[in-house]
């Protein structure tokens, strides 16, 4: 259990949580991560999987270089688990497409990647291509599609063998996990800070770093935190193992490593429920088919929702407590595509935030200066 030993108590194992750990313990750190249990909302267990750039940060700079780093980083990221654990996040650096058929919805997208471009200059680049273009090189696709992006730096990965990866590397360097922990107070107390679990344990910390997740809102309040999240959910579905490879990767329709192919993600601001409901799903397989006709011939295995974790304008909140300077808050929607930086760079920020100087824009005092202007 948490003792004074640890210097850092994370609070939320999911992958955003075990990143952080896994930097800080690399960081020569010792490491408690505090887990709830298998009944809560878990993003980490049922996302897409994808380690993606296209369209990231049009409209904000510091996000379109964090996740063009994130990219980058992910190569390397990805063997050090692979060498760590055995465990292999099945990285899959293929080139990603954006498939469209609607052309009004196309257009923007293409303007959205010109503006990414900007922000990013050489460090992005990207493809559009027209329908037919795009069928002479991929027969396969269908008529509806009226066009496509594409950008080579984009890819995917086995995102539960990331979270068994991540577990596992916490744990070799020393790490402890403890599972059905879940804090449901904090309060300061001698310079460090009280916890109290559901089960009615007390634990003592030194410093906390908050990855809750969905859990997150109400010790961040706690903590004198200004940053709410809130669900937003997605739905997937899976299909039956294809014997032959898809000839691509998109942000909707991608083939995992297992054989399966993933066809998602609808948005719905939907509350605290994750059920899969049958309209979605309908439509989540017409636009597949629409996309691939040949998988209409393919039997759907399995479907689920699952909840992202959304911070007001859906970019990432690193942020100190103003009350408390050891307790941080980290939280964002694409922890997959970010966890090489959750477990790099933003170590170095919890240290000390003038290491990290670029992760400034993500502090939570954006929301305070929008809502004032
Ligand atoms: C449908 C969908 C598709 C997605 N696709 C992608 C994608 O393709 N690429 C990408 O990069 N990202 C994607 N994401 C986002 C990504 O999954 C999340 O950003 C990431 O999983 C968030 O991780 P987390 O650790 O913050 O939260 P979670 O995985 O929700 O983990 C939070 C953890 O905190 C624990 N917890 C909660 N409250 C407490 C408490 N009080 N005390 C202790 N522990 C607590 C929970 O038990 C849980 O284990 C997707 C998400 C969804 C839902």
């Amino acid at each position: 259990m948490a003792s004074r030993a640890t210097q850092f108590t994370i609070i939320g194992g999911g992958v955003v949580g075990l990143s952080v750990a896994l930097g800080l313990l690399q960081a020569g750190r010792r490491v408690t991560v505090l887990d709830g249990s298998d009944g809560d909302f878990r993003a980490s267990q049922g996302n897409f999987g994808l380690v993606w750039l296209q369209g990231k940060g049009a409209d904000f700079a510091a996000y379109a270089e964090l996740t063009r780093d994130a990219v980058a980083a992910w190569p390397g990221f990805a063997a050090m688990l692979g060498e760590l654990t055995g465990v292999d996040p099945a990285l899959d650096p293929c080139g990603g497409y954006e498939f469209f058929t609607d052309p009004a919805e196309f257009a923007d997208f293409s303007a959205a990647l010109e503006r990414q471009r900007a922000h990013l200059g050489n460090r992005f680049s990207h493809e559009i291509i027209d329908g037919d273009d795009l069928r002479r090189a991929h027969p396969r696709i269908g008529p509806d599609v009226v066009g496509a992006t594409f950008c080579a730096l984009d890819g995917h990965v086995n995102p539960l063998r990331l979270l068994r990866a991540l577990r596992s590397a916490v744990v070799t360097l020393g790490g402890r996990i403890v599972t059905d922990a879940a804090v449901t107070d904090v309060a300061t107390a001698g310079g460090g800070f009280a916890l109290s679990l559901r089960d009615g344990r007390h634990l003592g910390a030194d410093r906390i770093v908050l990855c809750a997740g969905l859990g997150s809102s109400p010790l961040a309040e706690r903590l004198g935190f200004a940053t709410r999240v809130r669900p937003q959910r997605g739905e997937l579905l899976i299909t039956e193992k294809l014997g032959s490879r898809l000839p691509f990767l998109s942000s909707t329709i991608r083939q995992v490593d297992e054989g399966g192919v993933q066809i998602g993600g609808t948005k719905a601001d939907a509350g605290p429920d994750d059920r899969e409901s049958l309209g979605q799903m309908a439509g989540l397989a017409r636009h597949a088919v629409r996309v691939l006709p040949a998988l209409a011939d393919v039997r759907v295995v399995r479907a689920w929702g699952a909840l992202r974790v959304m911070t007001p304008d859906g970019y990432p909140v690193y942020a100190r407590s103003p009350r408390h300077s050891g307790a941080c808050l980290v939280t964002c929607h694409s922890g997959i595509t970010l966890a090489p930086l959750h477990a790099g760079i933003l170590t170095a920020w919890i240290d000390d935030p003038s290491r990290a100087p670029g992760l400034e824009a993500f502090d939570e005092d954006r929301f305070a200066l929008s809502e004032a202007a």
